[in-house]
């Protein structure tokens, strides 16, 4: 445009590793406390992380990777794996985090899709990667993060790859809009797809994060990041915590509640994320075993709607509940379910009801939503239609996507929901064809299309119900063929033991129940509208 008139502030790129130098020069006695694989608690301050991510780096200028080539890594929380955040996107590689809790072949087209040329694994995935080396021609190395001297594969240790260079290193510099990190979702129908996220949007989403009405981090902080690192990269803790400089706690693998209580309480943990699944266990072993948290305060949960009764709980226990909506798209946080100052006045029932809500959103992002013809709907706390967000840190296309992720500008969540006057967005339903458990999707079209394929079945729906651990759980509802003579509980069980073997064990639908037609639409697509109506209230046995 011409006549502007520029301002004069210094114009230097957003990345990565200003995160990094910075918590380094002017936090160098913020802590990173590792849970290790090793069996130990291992402890160090911030500038040997920058340390040990500039060695990395050095390591990996040595290999013949070109600017934006991808890194894997299938890594719980841990040191190595938070080096591995800075030094491959501190060089300008990109970082790309494997969920290893799908199943291997989701994960082989992944690592292809993605052209990761190394992949840094944690010893307890072994079995796995050595099932995935003759999926993965394109990985060069894969490079154990261990011990050295209690690394049982013959792979090349992580140790070794950074022990030989001095680390004296100056990051490169290059435009805040290269890419930095990669992750994939499988929270959309067909294969899994990668959102491929910038320095910039990265930055800015730390920012965003960690503002008193979002996350409301602070150096004061002892931060434990249970959400895994391969989860839209443990929901940006891993930047976020730097740049306040709070004392950061990685918790490996063992997420169970007793372990999680124990490192809140050793650590003196003040702020942790995650999924309700993952608090539903740490309650249990809290009020079994008659126990009371010392140091914790905040807590935000999301991943999924999180249940009343845990908010209630956790106030109880004297924690606040910071209930939080994102998406892998969104790098992830959307919003977060914060009163404000007018809120004041409103009765407890009220104020109890904006808690339960997914909440406003924080600035960069904006939402409305529309009905079927993209009209905008009103923001009156009654209207629900489809959720539409915008802003510099959701993505716009997929990773080799051939076409636009958005519509008219705007990406859609597939989350259905309603907003009040007030700001404050409520999901109402799902319109995205998949089932959240434990934090992990399951798509229901791939449990219908095997279904389909039993000689039993005329036509199979699955839809998600509500499970007290699991938050949802699969429920196929299935149209038999009418020539049948066998009981349902004889089809029930051989078609239950059809999906063996086919996909991963815990995407196995809970229960079967007949119908004697599913619903269909005037174009003869499955109403699940219906069917999720008609058993809500269905009560699963497991
Ligand atoms: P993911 O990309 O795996 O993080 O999943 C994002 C999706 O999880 C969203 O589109 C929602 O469907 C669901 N989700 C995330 N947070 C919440 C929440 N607080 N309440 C309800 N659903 C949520």
């Amino acid at each position: 445009m011409k006549n502007q008139l520029l301002g004069q502030m210094m114009d230097s790129p957003l990345l990565i590793s200003n995160i990094l130098d910075s918590a380094a020069r002017h936090h160098a006695k913020m802590e990173i406390v590792s849970k290790r694989a090793e069996g130990d608690i291992h402890r160090y301050t911030v500038p040997e992380l920058q340390l040990r991510s500039k060695k990395l780096a050095q390591a990996l200028k040595q290999l013949d990777l070109k600017m934006g080539s991808r890194i894997g890594t299938l890594a719980w929380n841990g040191y190595r794996h938070l080096e591995i955040y800075y030094g491959v996107s501190g060089s300008g590689l990109v970082c790309h985090t494997i969920n290893p809790r799908l199943f291997p072949e989701q994960i082989a087209y992944i690592i292809q899709h993605a052209e990761d040329k190394i992949i840094f694994f944690d010893q307890s995935f072994q079995l796995l990667v050595e099932s995935l080396k003759p999926l993965c021609p394109l990985v060069k190395k894969w490079i154990c993060l261990m011990d050295r001297n209690l690394q049982t594969t013959s792979d090349e240790n992580y140790e070794t790859f950074i022990a030989n260079v001095s680390g004296v290193f100056e990051w490169p510099s290059f435009d805040e809009r290269c890419a930095s990190s990669l992750c994939y979702t499988s929270g959309t129908t067909g294969n899994p797809k990668g959102a491929l996220y910038s320095h910039r949007s990265t930055i800015l989403h730390s920012y965003a994060s960690a503002l008193p009405d979002s996350l409301c981090l602070s150096a004061m902080d002892v931060i434990l990041p249970i959400v895994p690192m391969f989860h839209v990269n443990a929901w940006g803790i891993p930047y976020s915590s730097l740049l306040v400089g709070a004392n950061l706690v990685l918790p490996g693998e063992k997420l169970d509640g007793k372990s999680i209580y124990e490192l809140l309480e050793s650590e003196k943990v003040t702020f942790s994320a995650g999924v309700p699944t993952i608090w539903a266990g740490v309650i249990q072993y809290i009020k079994n075993n008659n126990l009371k948290f010392n140091h914790f305060k905040r807590v935000v949960i999301g991943g999924s709607a999180c249940p009343p009764a845990m908010i209630k709980t956790f106030q109880d226990f004297g924690v606040e509940v910071i209930h939080a909506w994102g998406m892998t798209e969104l790098s992830p946080l959307g919003t977060v379910a914060k009163p404000k100052s007018s809120d004041k006045l409103k009765t407890k029932e009220a104020l109890e009801l904006i808690h339960k809500k997914q909440g406003r959103v924080i600035f960069g992002i904006d939402m409305k939503i529309v009905d079927s013809e993209l009209k905008e709907l009103p923001h009156d706390g009654k209207a629900f239609g489809d959720l539409y967000v915008k802003g510099p840190w959701v993505i716009n296309q997929y990773f080799k996507a051939n076409e636009s992720a958005l519509k008219d500008g705007w990406f859609p969540t597939g989350d259905v929901s309603n907003i009040d006057s007030d700001g404050n967005m409520q999901i109402t339903d799902r319109s995205k064809d998949v089932i959240k458990s434990g934090g992990e999707w399951i798509s229901s079209i791939d449990l219908e299309n095997i279904a389909a394929g039993h000689p039993f079945v005329s036509m199979a729906a699955c839809i998600a119900v509500a499970h007290p651990k699991w938050d949802e759980r699969p429920l196929l509802v299935v149209e038999i063929k009418a020539e049948l003579t066998i009981t349902q509980e004889e089809i029930k069980i051989d078609i239950l033991r059809f999906f063996e073997g086919k996909i991963a064990h815990w995407w196995i639908p809970d229960d079967i129940v007949f119908v004697d037609k599913i619903p269909l639409t005037a174009t003869g697509k499955m109403q699940k509208i219906k069917l999720r109506e008609q058993f809500k209230n269905y009560q699963l046995l497991t």
